[in-house]
């Protein structure tokens, strides 16, 4: 069976989960051991099985995914507080689908025959790496686990996942549903713990031949030093601090639904929340109307609550963090627009959607990513200014674009330092799709063929057609 690795003597208290659910046992050092082990002796056979035999088991496993939708969905949201309305829809579609699309792969992982001297014959060949590290952070826990699961899996690799401090508990429901969907034990193992023990461990692991990690840029930072140093395969998924460029001629209905979904879904703390406006001057305090009529609207309480749509953040620290964040010395002097004041649950950990408005592109507030429900609004005046404001920042991961002119739309996502482009759209997602950032939003890309090459190694092999005839005569 998948192995899941609890050991309740052991149980931490979790000081930032949402509701009642604080404690989660951790994993040692010899968990990590069972793991690589099972995972070991388990991916030789799944790797050497047949290929179609996979494919049937990983989309079981989506098959199972559904059906377990609103316990997944459930789990989601009481350690995340992210909505049920999105947890057990959304999310836990996006997760089948993701299974789906690598299910198709398993039996297309080509090699090639290259043309070289004809005396010989040379294959190229695709082999998978052994076992693949996953970690994961705390938003959008079920779609992130996946994400890395999925592609490790279609490509005969073993996963050991470790799901962030905040959220692990759909990720062992997950292992628990791949077994019942007959996925073989070893291939899907789950730790639990802090980052800088079990996380640090699986990293330096040396049976470990592969590192995909998503979550905040310095961590990544780091964890990306010990591969290199390891000289170990990474996949490094980053912060980001996403530029909306909202051109005049746009529909401005649409762009403004756009883009209070993309900066306030999940209270904000999303990778690529458009938390970034950048709006044409002529309309940029129409459209702040348009934003600030629209929030005005959308239901902030309790994330069980089928209407609601903004629910807590993650933790009483994280609050902290963002509210220091808008009340500290990056926003003073900054003009704030005043939002109808809401009355939010007491328990839970709420943080009230912000808007500040002219801010400068180079401000602090604007380049740093909050990861709460806030947005600093910056206008332009030119097509020049506005591909400037947008890649001025260290992060590379989205840029979004709101325009009714083809030409404009193209220039921006030709000029755009970013990994994803989003045109008259936001948070566009497929499994099919890769998704990965430039600059300081990381290395290499999930989803997509191009995750599938990103999980294995080229091996070259050559064979003498003829009888070997030495260079040296
Ligand atoms: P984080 O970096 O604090 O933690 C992420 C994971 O890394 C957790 O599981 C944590 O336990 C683990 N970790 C921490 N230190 C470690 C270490 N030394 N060795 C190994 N593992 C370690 O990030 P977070 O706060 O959980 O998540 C929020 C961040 O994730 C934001 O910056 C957000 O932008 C980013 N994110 C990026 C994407 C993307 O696809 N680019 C998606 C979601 C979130």
């Amino acid at each position: 069976m998948a192995a899941i690795l609890l050991r309740h003597d052991d149980a931490v208290h979790r000081p930032n989960c949402w509701r009642s659910l604080d404690r989660c046992t951790v994993a040692s050092t010899q968990d990590l051991e069972i793991a690589v082990e099972a995972a070991r002796r388990a991916q030789q056979a799944w790797w050497l099985s047949d290929d179609q035999d996979r494919a049937r088991i990983l989309r079981r496993i989506a098959d199972e995914i559904r059906l377990h939708a609103n316990a997944l969905g459930t789990l989601d949201t009481l350690d995340s507080g992210r909505p049920i309305r999105d947890t057990a829809t959304r999310d836990v579609e996006r997760a089948a689908r993701i299974f789906e699309f690598f299910a198709g792969t398993t039996d297309r992982l080509r090699g090639a025959v290259v043309p070289v001297q004809p005396s010989r014959t040379n294959l190229v060949e695709y082999e998978p790496i052994g076992i693949v590290g996953a970690i994961t952070p705390w938003n959008y826990p079920l779609t992130n686990a996946i994400g890395k699961i999925a592609p490790a899996l279609a490509t005969g690799n073993a996963v050991i996942l470790k799901p962030a401090e905040a959220s692990p508990l759909s990720a062992l429901l997950l292992a628990w549903i791949a077994h019942k969907a007959g996925l073989p034990a070893g291939l899907l193992n789950v730790l639990n713990g802090s980052g800088a023990t079990i996380g640090e461990m699986i990293v330096r692991h040396p049976d470990i031949g592969k590192i995909t990690f998503t979550g905040s840029t310095p961590t990544g930072r780091h964890i990306g030093s010990i591969t290199g140093d390891l000289l170990k395969s990474v996949t490094l998924e980053l912060g980001g601090k996403t530029g909306f460029i909202l051109f005049a001629d746009a529909d401005l209905d649409r762009a403004a639904d756009a883009l209070v979904f993309s900066a306030f879904n999940n209270a904000g703390q999303t990778c690529t929340a458009g938390s970034r406006p950048l709006v044409e001057a002529s309309i940029a305090k129409d459209f702040v109307d348009r934003i600030a009529s629209r929030l005005n609207d959308i239901v902030i309480g309790d994330p069980l609550d089928l209407e609601t749509r903004i629910g807590p953040v993650i933790s009483a620290r994280h609050r902290n963090m963002i509210l220091a964040h808008l009340a500290g010395p990056s926003t003073t002097g900054l003009k704030r627009l005043e939002l109808p004041s809401r009355s939010l649950p007491e328990a839970g950990f709420y943080v009230s959607p912000s808007i500040f408005l002219d801010v400068s592109p180079t401000a602090a507030i604007a380049q740093e990513e909050v990861f709460g429900p806030m947005i600093t609004v910056t206008s332009f005046t030119s097509d020049d200014e506005a591909i400037e404001m947008a890649n001025a920042t260290r992060h590379g991961l989205a840029t979004t674009v709101w325009t009714s002119s083809f030409q404009r739309a193209r220039r921006v996502s030709r000029e755009a330092r970013s990994g994803l482009v989003w045109i008259n759209t936001a948070h566009s997602l497929h499994p099919g799709s890769p998704y990965g950032g430039y600059k300081q939003s990381g290395v290499g890309v999930e989803m997509g063929q191009e995750a599938v090459q990103q999980h294995m190694k080229i091996k070259s092999v050559w064979m003498e057609d003829n009888v070997w005839q030495s260079p040296w005569g």
